[in-house]
């Protein structure tokens, strides 16, 4: 489709508006990597059928796709109104029942679905319901009554979400709801599992051992969208597989003007900690409704992509937009344009990255080469996908092919920036042999060009677990055939 390869991921939503006919077909050629089950809403039946029709769409294509499941997570949201929404006036009383059943809600007062919320609060807090539209401000509490002033009305309807400005409450991190999506999440084989609601490293080494115990293998995602989460932010990121910055709730809990900073520096952390990094939540929120991006949203998408996200996300702009396609084709496009004036500023020079391991030692040679004698690609034969994990954690403008035998770390690597997992088997090829039948495979697939130089990386016994031991300098030659650099 584009001649120019694109490195940045897009990970796409999945709901009733891509259940259309033909509709995942479109943004899977559109540029669609990874696609998100949001557990939030819909039936386990329906992520079932949609996981499978995503890997099946994605086989008739050619290529891999990597299924996300998204947890809902501890969100506290009111409870439903007796007649559809309420709209409360600036100045009015409005109070927050904290007990089970609670009558049903009218214009002076609701339940809500957590009931130690009188618990946590206090006279001064200011409560953020529906993403931060509405705002209440907390007057005093009565037994289990939450009595409140409306500060910023408008309309609210049935089981929005609550937040409290600064953060701070503390509603434990996996509901039942949760416990029971994390065995449907290892049940239809999910490549990521995202936990919402992160408070601290604990949350997710619970989550890993629950999805261990439910016998799946997906890698942990860490949602960043609690204030205490920042303060936390350094073992979070070492526990998780990957982060996201979801700036969604985020932003409501942090108060927005914080967000392009906090952006920027969960980027960087992750990548400093070789982590993966996703950015999300209304990158592309116009094209709900419209059929192109606002200048803001373009900028918006551009300046992740620049900041150093591996991936981007949409949301309700596939899931229940009006023009899924179009908005995939949008991302891919601004990606493109912004991986076009992205210049590496990486600092290769030895002490300022920590190395514990061979195979990360390879990669920062390997990279550190690549600026020096300018190379058309990395090639990366792995076994689990590690290798090429370390080699795109330091951003540059090479592309890195990863070739695997295994499915489930090729589909890993399709959320890594600036990796292309290509399936190839070492083996029964003589583990001397692998890299020049490597090299051959990929020109067959006119992924390189005789004349081209390549670094290869590769283990003395191919097919094993972070072996990688070994940097080649090789140039493309006459068919294919993988000869020695020589003189650079
Ligand atoms: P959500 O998470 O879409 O599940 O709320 C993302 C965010 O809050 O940004
Ligand atoms: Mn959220």
């Amino acid at each position: 489709m584009d001649s120019q390869l694109r490195r940045t991921k897009i990970i796409a939503t999945l709901g009733p508006a891509t259940d259309a006919p033909g509709m995942l077909k479109r943004i899977l050629e559109e540029g669609v990597d990874v696609v998100r089950l949001n557990l939030s809403h819909g039936a386990a039946a329906d992520h079932l059928r949609r996981a499978q029709e995503a890997r099946d769409a994605a086989a008739a294509l050619g290529h891999e796709v990597a299924v996300l499941a998204d947890l809902q997570g501890p969100k506290i949201r009111i409870a439903q109104f007796a007649s559809g929404p309420v709209l409360l006036e600036n100045g009015q009383p409005f109070a927050l029942e904290c007990v089970a059943n609670a009558r049903p809600g009218d214009v002076r007062r609701v339940g809500v679905s957590y009931l130690n919320l009188y618990k946590d609060v206090k006279p001064g807090d200011v409560l953020l319901l529906d993403d931060g539209l509405i705002a209440l401000r907390v007057e005093r509490i009565d037994g289990t009554t939450i009595h409140t002033v409306v500060q910023v009305g408008g309309a609210l309807s049935d089981r929005k979400g609550i937040n409290r400005q600064g953060g701070g409450l503390s509603l434990t991190a996996l509901a039942d709801k949760d416990k029971e999506d994390i065995r449907l999440a290892a049940k239809l084989n999910a490549d990521f599992l995202a936990v919402s609601f992160v408070k601290c490293a604990d949350d997710i080494e619970q989550s890993r051992k629950l999805m261990r115990a439910a016998g799946g293998n997906a890698a942990l995602i860490a949602k960043i969208e609690r204030a205490e989460a920042i303060v936390a932010l350094g073992e979070i990121i070492e526990a998780s597989d990957a982060v996201m910055v979801a700036r969604g709730d985020l932003g409501v809990e942090i108060g927005d003007a914080e967000l392009p900073g906090i952006q920027k520096k969960i980027i960087r952390e992750a990548l400093a900690r070789n982590k993966v990094v996703i950015t999300a939540t209304q990158m592309m929120q116009s094209m709900v409704e419209s059929p192109i991006p606002t200048r803001a949203e373009v900028l918006d998408v551009a300046n992740a992509v620049l900041d150093g996200t591996d991936a981007v996300m949409l949301s309700q702009e596939t899931a229940a937009g009006k023009h899924p396609d179009k908005a995939v084709a949008a991302m891919r496009r601004v990606c493109l344009g912004a991986e076009r004036q992205f210049e590496p500023a990486e600092d290769l020079s030895p002490g300022t990255h920590q190395l514990d391991r061979t195979d990360q030692a390879i990669a920062l040679a390997a990279m550190f080469l690549s600026g020096h004698i300018g190379t058309r690609a990395i090639v990366a034969l792995t076994e689990s996908g590690g290798t090429a994990q370390w080699l795109s954690r330091f951003r540059s403008s090479v592309p890195i092919f990863a070739l695997s035998r295994r499915q489930a770390a090729r589909r890993r690597m399709m959320l890594y920036r600036d990796v292309t997992p290509v399936d190839f088997d070492p083996q029964g090829v003589d583990p001397a042999h692998a890299a020049k039948a490597a090299i051959q495979h990929l020109y067959n697939m006119q992924r390189l060009a005789e004349g081209d130089r390549v670094i290869l990386t590769t283990g003395d016994h191919t097919g094993q677990h972070g072996g990688t031991n070994t940097l080649k300098l090789l140039r493309i030659g006459a068919g294919g055939v993988a000869e020695g650099l020589g003189e650079l």
